[in-house]
C-alpha cells in the first residue's frame, strides 16, 4: 500500500503553548515539509475542513467548545476521511481509549511527545485510515454484490444475532438491516415447517454449534415480521474464520410461492376437468376406491351414477362448440349442487358424467339422488339467448351388491345407462345382472357384422315415394336389411348404431351404395322409370376423408347417372363442421348428385342456416307427421314447416305417412311427396320393380280411378 504523503496538517489546539511545541518539532530538521495550520477551537476547526483539503488532524480532546468524545465526533463528522490523532493528558488514558473506538487512527500524550514520537504517530495514523478505508470499501463491495443477487441472505455473528442482510431478506422478513443487527436471528428469520407449522429456526444454532450446512428444500414457511406467511426454500451454512473457528453463520433462503402455486396448479389440472373444473376420470377413480375401501368399516354403501345427457349432441351440432361448452358448464353446476359435500360429481369426458355417493345410508336415498339429478338437469338453460332443454339418462350401480371393485361398478353404472336411454331417456335405471348379457349381446353383434359382408347377409329393400299431386312413384328409399344365420332379420336400428361405433358402418355403407346404384341402374336399363333413388349415409361416412372419391368412384363404375342419385343426409350430420358441409355438398351438386334432409324436425338447426347449403329436398320426420293426427294443436308446425320448406325451393316429403287422415292433411297443405306404410312398406327389390313398372301406387289407384287424373288435393274433399 503506498503512504500518502502528509503536506497539509491541521492543529486544534487552544493552548498557545502546546501548539508552538507542536510546531517547533515539525519544523526541525530530518520532519517532512509540513504545512501547519492552527485553530484553537472547533468551530474554526470545522469551517477551515470545510473549505480547505488537509491530510491529517490533530486534536485537542480539551477544546473550550468541545470536550472528549464530542471533539472526536465532531472532526469525524467535518472530514470522515481525513486520519485523526487525538492529543490526551497523561491521566486521560481511559478517553483515549474511547477516542481510538470513535474513530481515532492514534493518540499521544501531551507531556510526553517529542519530534519522533508525533512523526511516527502521524504516519501510523495516515496508514490506519487508509487500511480502514480499504476494508470499508470491500465490505461494501460485498454487500452490494449481496444486494444484486435475488436470494435473501441473512448473517450471524458467532451468538447467532444478526449482522447482515441483504435487501431481499429486508423485504422478506420485513426487517431492515439496521433494526434487526443485534438481534436473535430467529427473532427476525421465522421459519416454520410448512405441515406442522412448528419452528425450524434451530438451525443456525445447530449450523454454529458446529453442525454440517443443512439444505432444506421441503415446504418452510418464513412468517414475515407482519405475520404474512410466505413459502421459502433455506439453507444454513457456517462462516469460518481465519482459524477455521465458526464465526457465525449464513442462512439463504427464497420465496419459492410462484413455483409451489404452479405446482399446485399442475397437480390440480391433472386431477380437474378443463371445461368444468369438475374432478376427472383420474381423481374420480381414486376417490370411489378411497370410497369402497371405507364403506364396510362405516357400514355404509358406495354409489355409482353414470349419467349421459340425451340430445346433447344435437345442440352441439347445431348451435356450436361455444354454447355446447357453456351448457357443459351449467349442467355441471347444477349437478354438484345436488350433491352434498362427501360426494363427487366428475365429468368423464363429451356429454358424459359420473356422480359418487360415498356414504349411502339407505338405497332409496340413491332413487332421490337420481331424481333430483334429473329434475336440475331438465330445467331449461338459458344460453345466450337460447332457452336449451336437455335430458340425461342415469345408470346406477351400488358397492357392493353390484360389484367389489371401482371397474366393475364403473362399468356395471355404464351398462345400466344404456338401459336407462332405451327405456326412453330421461330416466333412471339401477343395474341388473341381466344387463351383462345384454352389454355381451352387442358384443357379439359385433363380431356378427364383421362378417355378415362377407357372407352376403345384407340386402336391400325399396320404398317407394309418391308424388301427392299425381300419385306417381318418384322413387325409392334404399333401406338395409340383415338376415343373421340365427337371429333372423335384424332392425337397422339395433344393428346401424353398432356398425357404427365400431367403424363397420364404413365397408357397409360402400357396399349399400355401390348397390343401391347398380340396381338403379339395371332398372333403368331395363326401361323402368325411375327419377331418384335415395341412399342413407351416416354422419361417420359423411366426414370420412375419402367419401366424396368413393361416391364418385361408384357412379362410375355402376354408370348411373348421377341425377338418379339422392342421399340422405339428417340434419345434425349436416350442421357439424358447417364450412366443410358446405364445400363437399357443392361438389356433389356440381355433378348433379341430390341431397336430402333426413328426419327434418328432430335437430336444434333451423331452415334458415340448412338453406345456406345446396339442398334439395326436405324430409319431414315420421314423429311430426304422427302429430298430425294425435295432437291436431300441433299441426300447424307441420303446415309451416311445408310452407317454409316450398319457399326455399326445397321439395317436401313426408316420412311414415300410415292413414288417410295424414295423407288429406298433407296434400291440403301441398306436401310435395310422401313415404310411408300407407303406400308400401319397404319391398325387395323385385317387388318394387313390379310398382315402378306400373310407375303408380296401388294405393292410389282406385282414387286416381274416382277423379280421372284430377289433382288428388281436390280428391281430398271426397275422401
Ligand atoms: P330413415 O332413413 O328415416 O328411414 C325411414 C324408416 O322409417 C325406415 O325404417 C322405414 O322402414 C320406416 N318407415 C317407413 N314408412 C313408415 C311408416 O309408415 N311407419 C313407420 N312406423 N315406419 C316407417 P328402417 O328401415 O328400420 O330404418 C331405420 C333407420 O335406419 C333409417 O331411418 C336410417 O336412418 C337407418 N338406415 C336404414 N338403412 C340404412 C343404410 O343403408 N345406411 C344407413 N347409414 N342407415 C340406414
Ligand atoms: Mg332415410
Ligand atoms: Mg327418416
Amino acid at each position: 500500500m503506498s503512504r500518502k504523503p502528509i503536506t497539509r496538517l491541521l492543529l486544534v489546539e487552544d493552548n498557545a503553548g502546546d501548539a508552538r511545541l507542536i510546531r517547533e518539532m515539525l519544523d526541525e530538521p530530518g520532519s517532512r515539509q509540513i504545512e501547519l495550520t492552527h485553530v484553537p477551537c472547533m468551530r474554526d476547526a470545522e469551517r477551515h475542513l470545510a473549505q480547505h483539503a488537509t491530510d491529517i488532524i490533530v486534536l485537542d480532546l480539551g477544546l473550550p467548545d468541545a470536550q472528549g468524545l464530542e471533539a472526536v465526533q465532531r472532526g469525524r463528522a467535518a472530514a470522515p476521511r481525513t486520519p485523526l490523532v487525538v492529543l490526551t493528558g497523561l491521566d486521560d488514558e481511559s478517553l483515549a481509549e474511547l477516542a481510538l473506538q470513535a474513530g481515532a487512527q492514534e493518540h499521544l500524550i501531551k507531556d510526553q511527545i517529542d519530534a519522533r514520537a508525533l512523526l511516527r504517530a502521524l504516519r501510523y495514523a495516515v496508514e490506519r485510515k487508509t487500511m480502514e478505508e480499504a476494508l470499508l470499501a470491500e465490505k461494501e463491495r460485498a454487500q452490494a454484490t449481496l444486494n444484486c443477487i435475488g436470494d435473501a441472505v441473512a448473517c450471524t455473528d458467532s451468538s447467532g444475532n444478526v449482522s447482515f442482510l441483504n435487501l431481499v431478506a429486508e423485504r422478506l422478513t420485513g426487517w431492515s438491516w439496521r433494526e434487526a443487527a443485534g438481534r436473535p436471528m430467529v427473532e427476525v428469520l421465522r421459519i416454520v415447517k410448512g405441515a406442522s407449522r412448528e419452528g425450524s429456526s434451530s438451525q443456525v444454532e445447530g449450523v454454529i454449534g458446529d453442525g454440517p450446512a443443512l439444505a432444506s428444500p421441503s415446504n418452510h414457511i418464513l412468517v414475515r415480521r407482519d405475520g404474512v406467511q410466505i413459502p421459502v426454500e433455506d439453507s444454513v451454512a457456517p462462516i469460518h474464520d481465519r482459524e477455521g473457528l465458526t464465526d457465525g453463520a449464513v442462512t439463504v433462503f427464497r420465496d419459492v410461492s410462484a413455483g409451489r402455486a404452479k405446482a399446485l396448479q399442475m397437480t390440480h389440472s391433472a386431477e380437474h376437468d378443463f371445461l368444468t373444473g369438475l374432478p376427472n376420470r383420474m381423481l374420480l377413480n381414486d376417490r370411489l376406491r378411497h370410497a369402497i375401501a371405507l364403506a364396510p368399516r362405516h357400514r355404509k354403501q358406495v354409489a355409482v351414477l353414470f349419467l349421459d345427457l340425451d340430445g346433447f349432441k344435437h345442440i352441439n351440432d347445431s348451435l356450436g362448440h361455444a354454447i355446447g361448452d357453456k351448457l357443459l358448464q351449467s349442467i355441471a353446476g347444477r349437478l354438484v349442487a345436488c350433491v352434498r359435500g362427501a360426494d363427487t360429481v366428475c365429468r368423464q369426458g363429451g356429454d358424459e358424467f359420473v356422480v359418487l355417493l360415498s356414504e349411502v345410508e339407505r338405497p332409496e336415498d340413491i332413487a332421490v339422488m337420481a331424481r333430483r339429478m334429473l329434475k336440475a338437469v331438465a330445467k331449461a338453460h338459458f344460453i345466450d339467448q337460447h332457452d336449451l332443454h336437455v335430458t340425461t339418462s342415469i345408470g346406477a350401480s351400488v358397492f357392493p351388491d353390484d360389484g367389489l371393485d371401482a371397474e366393475t361398478l364403473m362399468k356395471n353404472a355404464d351398462t345400466a345407462m344404456y338401459q336407462a336411454k332405451e327405456n326412453g331417456r330421461e330416466s333412471c335405471q339401477f343395474f341388473r345382472p341381466a344387463m351383462n348379457a345384454r352389454a355381451e349381446e352387442r358384443q357379439s353383434m359385433e363380431e356378427s357384422l364383421r362378417r355378415a359382408l362377407e357372407r352376403h347377409e345384407f340386402e336391400l329393400h325399396y320404398q317407394p315415394k309418391i308424388d301427392l299431386r299425381t300419385g306417381e312413384i318418384t322413387g325409392g328409399e334404399a333401406l338395409i336389411r340383415w338376415t343373421h344365420p340365427l337371429r333372423g332379420l335384424v332392425a337397422p336400428s339395433q344393428f346401424i348404431p353398432v356398425a357404427e361405433d365400431s367403424g363397420l358402418i364404413l365397408p357397409i355403407g360402400d357396399w349399400v351404395l355401390r348397390e343401391a346404384c347398380r340396381q338403379a341402374r339395371a332398372w333403368v336399363d331395363a326401361g323402368l322409370r325411375l327419377t331418384t333413388i335415395a341412399v342413407n349415409i351416416s354422419g361417420m361416412e359423411f366426414r370420412a376423408e375419402r367419401f366424396l372419391e368413393g361416391v364418385f368412384a361408384i357412379l362410375e363404375e355402376t354408370r348411373l347417372d348421377p341425377r338418379c342419385l339422392q342421399l340422405e343426409l339428417t340434419e345434425s350430420v349436416l350442421m357439424r363442421h358447417a364450412a366443410s358441409t358446405e364445400a363437399i355438398l357443392g361438389k356433389l351438386r356440381a355433378i348433379g348428385v341430390q341431397v336430402a334432409v333426413d328426419d327434418f324436425g328432430t335437430g336444434y338447426s333451423s331452415l334458415s342456416v340448412l338453406s345456406q347449403f345446396p339442398i334439395d329436398v326436405l324430409k319431414i320426420d315420421q314423429s311430426f307427421v304422427r302429430q298430425i293426427t294425435t295432437s291436431p294443436d300441433r299441426t300447424t308446425i307441420v303446415a309451416a314447416v311445408i310452407g317454409m320448406g316450398q319457399n326455399l325451393n326445397l321439395r317436401v316429403i313426408a316420412e311414415g305417412a300410415e292413414t288417410e287422415e295424414e295423407l288429406a292433411f298433407l296434400q291440403a297443405h301441398h306436401c310435395d311427396e310422401a313415404q310411408g306404410h300407407y303406400f308400401s312398406r319397404p319391398v325387395p327389390p323385385r317387388e318394387f320393380a313390379r310398382m315402378l313398372r306400373s310407375g303408380i301406387s296401388e294405393r292410389l289407384l282406385p282414387l286416381r280411378g274416382q277423379i280421372g287424373g284430377a289433382p288428388l288435393v281436390e280428391l281430398q274433399l271426397d275422401i
